[in-house]
Order: structure tokens, then C-alpha cells, then sequence
């Protein structure tokens, strides 16, 4: 009898000379057969899988945890997205303006725009463009203005009034949003 090695998939005794030895850096390692190496394969790819998933739910969870952006929106949904659409979106509306005006727009047309979403009869990722497109467009003019006193809020709506709405009778959402863009 020969040398004897031990299959790294199944854990079989086997004869070394009938083994598939796959060369590695540091040491070889042995299987039954091309079956037991190409299951070993799929297992190790599946584990990655499922590592870099849990990585990305890691990391979604704490931005879910600690983003008051990400609250705010939440709450206008009504529900916590994880469609990653809205993270790119995000991103897009911290290169208009900072977290403090964002938070202050979203939390002064919080009606508005739950009003306009539940017009909206469309799917999440619809509404994530949508909601991002009132933001696009209103965002940068936000920026300039000053708040002042809280009276003024109610009229300060009606000249915030993204031209979203206006253009969305005439022309349909995607041509909008290309234009927005
Ligand atoms: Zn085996």
C-alpha cells in the first residue's frame, strides 16, 4: 500500500497516486476525483457569497443606523429601503449641498412629497428617481436661501415648488428625469 492523503473536500483516506493533487504556494492539497475538487470549488464560492452579503448588510445597516438623511427618507416612504439606487442618489444630493440643508428641505416638504409619491403609481426604484429628481431640482436653490423666519415657510413652498410637477403633466416622468439630469 502507498502513501495514503486525505481528500480536503470529503475527508476520504485515499492512495496519494490516485488523488488530484492541486499545486498550492504552500501546500498541495488532495481530492478524491475532479467531483469532490469542482463541489469543494462551488462550496468555497458560496461562502464568499454569502460573506460579502453579510458585509454589505453590515454596512447598510449602519448607514440605516446613523444617516438622518437616510431617516428622513424612510420615513417618507414609510418603510427602510435598501434598494442600493438610493444610496447612488444620496450620494448625488451631498454634491449639491450639505447634510443640514438636505435635512431641512426633506423635513419642510415631508407632506409634499409623500403627497406626490402617493400619486405615484410606480415601483420603488420609480419612486427613489422621483423622490431624487424633486430633490436635484430644488436642492441647489435651497442652498442659496436663508431661513429665516418660520412664518414664511408655507409661502417659501409654494416658490420651492420643483418644476418636476409642473413639466410631469405635459411630458411623463423619464423625460423629466433625463432633463433633471
Ligand atoms: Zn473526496
Amino acid at each position: 500500500m502507498g502513501m495514503r492523503v486525505t481528500c480536503k473536500y470529503c475527508k476520504s483516506k485515499i492512495e496519494k497516486k490516485n488523488a488530484l493533487q492541486i499545486l498550492g504556494e504552500k501546500h498541495n492539497t488532495y481530492y478524491c476525483n475532479q467531483e469532490c475538487y469542482s463541489k469543494a470549488n462551488t462550496e468555497k464560492k458560496a461562502k464568499e457569497i454569502e460573506r460579502l452579503a453579510k458585509k454589505q448588510e453590515k454596512e447598510e445597516n449602519k448607514q440605516k443606523r446613523i444617516d438622518p438623511v437616510y431617516e428622513e427618507i424612510a420615513d417618507i416612504f414609510g418603510y427602510r429601503i435598501a434598494n442600493s439606487a438610493l444610496f447612488k442618489e444620496m450620494k448625488l444630493w451631498r454634491g449639491i449641498c450639505d447634510d443640514t440643508k438636505i435635512l431641512a428641505y426633506l423635513q419642510e416638504h415631508k407632506n409634499y412629497i409623500k403627497n406626490k409619491l402617493e400619486q405615484l403609481d410606480s415601483n420603488e426604484y420609480s419612486q427613489i428617481r422621483y423622490v431624487s429628481a424633486i430633490l436635484k431640482n430644488s436642492l441647489a436653490d435651497y442652498n442659496k436661501t436663508a431661513r429665516i423666519e418660520p412664518e414664511k415657510i408655507n409661502v417659501d413652498c409654494e416658490i420651492y415648488e420643483p418644476i418636476v410637477s409642473k413639466k410631469k403633466k405635459r411630458r411623463g416622468l423619464n423625460a423629466l428625469e433625463d432633463e433633471v439630469v
